[in-house]
Order: structure tokens, then sequence, then C-alpha cells
């Protein structure tokens, strides 16, 4: 990488993505003294549907060796206890941090709700049963409070303007700065004296990445646009190792997406509410036109709150058979009894699921919900196209989907579902006209994936060196790898926290 002959800005830490982690490291840089530079590939920060669709819970610490215990089995042993450690300390500073900062929040931390989620791991209960929230409606209110904050201190943002690479000396391999493009138009180069710090969240918008490191199926995530992996380019041309690419926060749910945008998403744990139990029900097949789940139950205890249970449903495959994945896509089959219910037929879950209109009329005309006056003509027009290395164009087969319908039917009227043990919505579907949402494909919120990166948060390189001046943030390379123990936006805020403890001492380089 050409080192520039002249530097447009010269800051101590240029900061990559103004998302939660972003704001963060940002401000915590800037009260230490810095002089920070941040630069933000789109118009506004936040992180659009990603930190702005966060729910503001901070885990914290209840019993320090259980919670290591915890954590590492989530983390399935692919995160060092160095790093955890250092998570887990800064995780007591949280409070003190958002005190000091005057973020909205409640003094007592309480519990949302008993955490369901991997209740049997060893060491559950260290972490995560008592949350501590604050008293805002979500992720915009944080986030802006944070963002305001950051203003009156001094911390400069250049909006729309994308870090494009990392700049390295070549003696050192320090990273010495970053070249981006202001305004979407201009090369700058900036010199980073002290540090950088990439923020600049996942590669859920990355569709080539998911292909290679999520599934051969497609995969849709609800959460910012923006996150196209570059960070994490970034940081491999300049030698870093990468780790946890596979983990996904979820699965949790089925959605559909037309011309690049999810317009649909479903999570059974929240269906209860929504209009389809109020007089009808809904089942999920796969393109074989089988049932493989259950589709929903009554409590978030019985479904785990991040879809883990349903993973290898999702993604099945069967060598001997078909030599396909067995459940993608999936349809999602009801009945005008469900449609005309009342309310809403999707919930919308963050700000990237547009509203659906009553009833879904507006949906049935743009194509979204497909419909038929019976089973059969409704099967055919469950189609989907081909996938390689996940399945043959086709269609549902009619018979089978008769065969499905009337078994569902007859589990409901017997009161149980002997085939997947569903207590929720046993409604059968028997009133024409039919319908069915998909091709659905698994769907997710974030990716974890990134530059790996140590206790003190600086990224690593291919033989677990440091590359100097470089750090990684928030769900750029999170420590999260396996199950989701350690909440995205408590980790955005806590990896923050340290990388600016480190970075802020690091001697300015000339
Ligand atoms: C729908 C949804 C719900 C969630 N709910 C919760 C929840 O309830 N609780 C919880 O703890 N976590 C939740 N999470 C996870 C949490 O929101 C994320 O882990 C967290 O917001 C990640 O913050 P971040 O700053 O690392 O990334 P982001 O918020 O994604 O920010 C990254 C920023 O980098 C910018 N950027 C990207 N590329 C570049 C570039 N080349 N140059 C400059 N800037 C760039 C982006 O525009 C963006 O502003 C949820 C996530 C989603 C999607």
């Amino acid at each position: 990488m050409k080192i520039p002959s002249k530097w447009d800005y010269e800051v101590d830490v240029a900061v990559l993505g103004f998302g939660g982690a972003g704001v963060t490291v940002a401000t915590s840089l800037v009260e230490k003294g810095a002089k920070v530079l941040v630069l933000e590939k789109e118009s506004f920060g936040g992180g659009d549907a990603n930190t702005l669709a966060f729910a503001p819970l901070i885990f914290t610490v209840s019993d320090e060796a259980k919670a290591l215990e915890y954590l590492r089995w989530c983390t399935a042993g692919r995160t060092e206890d160095e790093v955890l450690l250092a998570n887990m300390e800064a995780l007591q500073e949280v409070p003190d941090y958002i005190r000091k900062m005057k973020l909205p929040l409640r003094e007592e931390p309480f519990k949302i709700f008993p955490y369901g989620e991997y209740v049997n791991a060893p060491g559950y209960g260290g972490l995560g049963q008592m949350m501590m929230f604050h008293n805002v409606p979500g992720g915009p209110a944080f986030f802006n409070a944070q963002a305001a904050l950051a203003k009156e201190m001094g911390v400069e943002v250049m909006y729309s303007t994308p870090a494009t690479r990392l700049i390295q000396d070549p003696d050192t391999n320090a990273v010495i700065g970053v070249y981006a493009k202001r305004n979407n138009r201009e090369d700058i180069a900036v010199k980073a004296k002290k540090a950088t710090i990439i923020a600049t969240g996942g590669f859920a918008f990355n569709k080539e990445m998911l292909k290679q490191y999520i599934s051969p199926a497609p995969t849709l995530w609800m959460g910012a646009k923006a996150c196209t992996g570059d960070g994490i380019i970034m940081a491999q041309a300049v030698g870093a190792q990468l780790w946890h690419m596979d983990g996904k926060c979820g699965p949790m749910y089925w959605g559909i997406e037309v011309d690049n945008q999810l317009v649909y998403a479903t999570w059974e744990v929240f269906i209860p509410d929504a209009a389809f139990y109020k007089q009808g029900s809904f089942i999920w097949v796969n393109k074989y036109g089988k049932r493989f789940d259950s589709e929903a139950s009554k409590t978030i205890e019985e479904n785990d709150f991040h879809r883990m249970r349903l993973r290898e449903k999702y993604f099945a495959f069967d060598p001997k058979g078909t030599a396909e994945m067995k459940n993608i896509p999936a349809f999602q089959i009801f009945d005008e009894k469900a449609r005309t219910a009342g309310g809403a037929l999707v919930r919308i879950l963050n700000p990237a699921t547009p509203p659906w209109s009553e009833g879904g009329v507006e949906e049935i005309k743009k194509g979204w919900i497909l419909k038929g006056d019976t089973i059969e003509e409704l099967a055919k027009k469950c189609k989907f196209n081909a996938i390689d290395g996940v399945t043959r164009a086709g269609n549902i087969p009619s018979d089978v989907l008769r065969e499905t319908v009337d078994r569902w039917n007859a589990n409901c009227q017997a009161g149980e579902d002997p085939d997947f043990g569903r207590d929720a919505g046993l409604l059968p579907i028997d009133t024409p006209p039919y319908y069915a949402m998909g091709p659905m494909f698994p769907t997710f919120t974030s990716t974890f994936g990134g530059p790996k990166h140590d206790g003190k948060q600086r990224v690593l390189d291919a033989y677990n060196d440091p590359i100097p001046r470089l750090y990684a943030i928030g769900d750029c390379g999170s420590l999260n790898a396996y199950m989701y123990g350690f909440w995205g936006g408590t980790h955005m805020l806590t990896s923050a926290l340290i990388a600016a403890k480190h970075a802020v001492n690091e001697q300015p380089w000339s």
C-alpha cells in the first residue's frame, strides 16, 4: 500500500464506522484527550437497522466464575479467555461510563424475562439473567443520545465517507492511517498517529462473503445495508487473521426478499401476538410440501430465543437422496380465516421490514402472498429457482401439500401435534382461498465474524501477533462465535471501552 506524500487529515485515532461501537469508542477517546476523526460510509450514523434496531439491554455479571464458564461454552472454545475476561471486566465499567456520559439509564437492573437461552449450559446464570435497561424506547434513542454527546465533546464525524483501505508501514507493519472517499467522490488520506479502529460492523450485506462463510443457501439479514464487510476486507489486506466467520445471530426467522429488500420475516416466538392466532393459523412446509418442525410454542423457554435449535433443520442436507438442502426454501401456508383475522400478517421487527397492509391485500397484488382456490392450485404456485448445491428448480408437489394440510387439520381436531409437538395455534387450515408466503430463506440479524483480536481489541495477524496500531470492535470480529452468549449491544459497548483504553496509550508515530 502506497504511503501518501501528503496527508489530508492528521488525528490521534481514526475510527471507521459510526454505529454503536464507533460512537462509544469515539466519545470515550475524546474524553481521554485524544483527537479523533470518525469516517462513516452512510449519510447518517447509527448503523441503520443494526445499532438503531437494538433494544438497549445490557448484561450484567452476577458471578464471574460462572460467567466465564458460560461464555467459554457459548463461544465453543473459539474465543480466548483473555478476550472473554477483558469484556467481562469492561462490563463492570459500563454503568459508570453510562452515568458519566449522562446516557439515559434505569438505575436498577431488572429482569426482562427469564432468559431462556442455553439454560443447561455450564455457568448459566453467571451472566445475562439481570439486565440493565436504558430508560429509552430503543436503539435510536440510545444512539442519538451518544451521538449528541459526541458532537458536544468535539468528535468530528465525516459522513458519506467510506474508509477504503488501511495504510500500512511496510517496515513495521503498523497501520498508520486510512484512505477514504470523502462525499463518496474524493480520495483522502487520514494520518492516524496512535491508532486506527475498525467499527464497520459485519458482512450481512455482502452476498459473496455470505455464500463463502455462512452457507451456500441464500441467507437474509435484518441489519444495516452498509455492513458489506469493508472493515474485514481492509483488515485482511494488511494481514489480519479472521475468526468466527460462520457465526450468526439467530437463526430467528424465515424471511422473504424482494428486489434486495427483506419484506417479510417471521419469528415463531412472537407469532402468538399476530393475526394468525386470532381465528386461523399457519404451518411451514419445505419445498417438498412437508412440515419439518413445530412452528410455534406457547413460551419463549420452549423455543430457544435465538433459534439454535432450528439451525440444523434450516440447513439440513440430504446427501443420499436428492443431494439438496431439504428445507430450503420453505413456504408458510395459511387460509382465508387467518388472513382476515384482523391485524398485521407480519410483525415489524426492524426498520428494514416495510409495513404490510391490513390482511395483506396489497401484498397479494404484489405477488408477495401467493393465492389458490384449492390447496392443489396453491402448491403449483409455490415455485422456486435452482440454487447450485442447494436445490433444483421446482414447485411444491400438490398431492404432498394436500396430505400435509389434511394431517395438520386432523391433528388440530385431536388437539395435539404428534409430529412436532406444537402446542400453540392448533387451528385448521380449511377455509379457501388458501395462501402461501415464500419462497422463504433462513433470516438472521447480524454476523459475528471479522478480524481476530486480543484482549486489548488489537487485531492479530496469522501468527497471533498484533498488527501494530490496528483495533477492531463491535460486530466486526465479535467475541461471539457459535451460540449468541454475549449480546451484540453489550459487546459493542465493552469492546469499544477496551479499545479506547488501550489505543489512547499508544505512542504516536512520527
Ligand atoms: C434487527 C436487530 C435487532 C437487534 N437487537 C439487539 C438487541 O435487542 N440487543 C442487543 O444487544 N443487540 C441487538 N442486535 C445486535 C446489535 O444491534 C449489534 O451487535 C450492534 O448494533 C453492532 O454495532 P456496531 O457498531 O458494531 O455495528 P453497526 O451498528 O452495524 O455499525 C457499523 C457502522 O459502520 C458503517 N460502515 C460500514 N462500512 C464502512 C466503511 N467502509 N467506512 C466507514 N463506515 C462504514 C456503517 O454504515 C455503520 O454505521 C440487533 C441487531 C439487529 C440487526
